[in-house]
């Protein structure tokens, strides 16, 4: 059947050594949509971005479409080139391979055509100078020296790159000081609403939903999804925590 989701997945269920971190995920994302994801540490947000993604870590069950294709056995970089992004939690370091040549390679891939190094140079700075990341980091070994906020940045540099049809942020705005939480998000902002692309938001924070459109919200405890809602749960949760999404916990 033709649907017009750019993601939808059905009775997802992930496990990490055999043991089951993610139990039965639905989760309908339309095209150019805003999600929220958040949920108590451990509740396996991560887990579900890595999933998502492809990560050969773990075992998935269940049906994974993007944009009605059936995605759940590709490797993680067949699903980059179909356009989905991840930016991690905690980014890796790279030495030896710079954040220019990274990024030209990994934009080459997504369009299959071979960027000019001086095009792609102009097209770089433009949004370096967007996100405040200073020009000799081009050069530098993708995320080495980097400070936390620098690599949070240097991803948000990626996806305005890459263009993908869905970004999955894990807690992109974690260990952000106040000045770069305002330009990570700004950065968002601007895929949000310039390139269209939908977004799955993992986060703590309202600091970076602040600027966006947020169209759903979700609630992940104990590796289910337990609330859906419009933004105003983001609110709800920041006024009253997560003890009244846990059935255990209920009055
Ligand atoms: P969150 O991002 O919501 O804080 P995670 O997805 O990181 O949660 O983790 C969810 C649960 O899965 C935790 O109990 C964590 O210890 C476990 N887990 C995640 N990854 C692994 C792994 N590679 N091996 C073993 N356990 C894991
Ligand atoms: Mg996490």
């Amino acid at each position: 059947m033709l649907s017009d989701a750019l993601l939808k997945v059905s009775g997802m269920n992930v496990s990490v050594e055999d043991k089951q971190i993610l139990h039965d995920i639905d989760l309908t994302i339309q095209p150019g949509e805003t999600h929220v994801l958040m949920g108590p540490n451990g509740a396996g947000k991560s887990t579900l971005g890595y999933a998502l993604m492809g990560s050969p870590r773990y075992k998935v069950t269940g049906s994974l479409l993007l944009k009605g294709e059936e995605i759940v056995s590709l490797p993680a970089d067949q699903r980059a080139k179909k356009g989905m992004f991840l930016s991690f939690q905690e980014p890796l370091e790279v030495p030896g391979l710079s954040l220019e040549s990274f990024l030209r390679s990994a934009v080459s891939e997504r369009t299959g055509v071979k960027v000019r190094p001086w095009e792609f140079r102009k097209q770089m700075k433009k949004v370096m100078d967007l996100l405040e990341i200073s020009p000799e980091k081009a050069e530098r070994g993708l995320n080495v020296g980097f400070s936390g906020g620098e690599k949070k940045k240097a991803e948000i540099l990626q996806m305005l790159l890459f263009r993908p049809d869905i970004a999955i942020l894990d807690e992109t705005d974690s260990g952000l000081d106040v000045d770069a939480v305002h330009l990570v998000a700004e950065g968002i902002r601007t895929y949000q609403q310039e390139a269209g692309g939908a977004l799955l938001i993992i986060t703590h924070s309202t600091r970076i939903l602040e600027p966006l459109r947020i169209d759903r919200t979700h609630i992940m405890v104990d590796g289910t999804l337990v609330r859906e809602g419009d933004a105003s749960l983001v609110a709800r949760v920041n006024e009253s925590g997560y003890d009244q999404f846990i059935p255990t916990k209920e009055a």
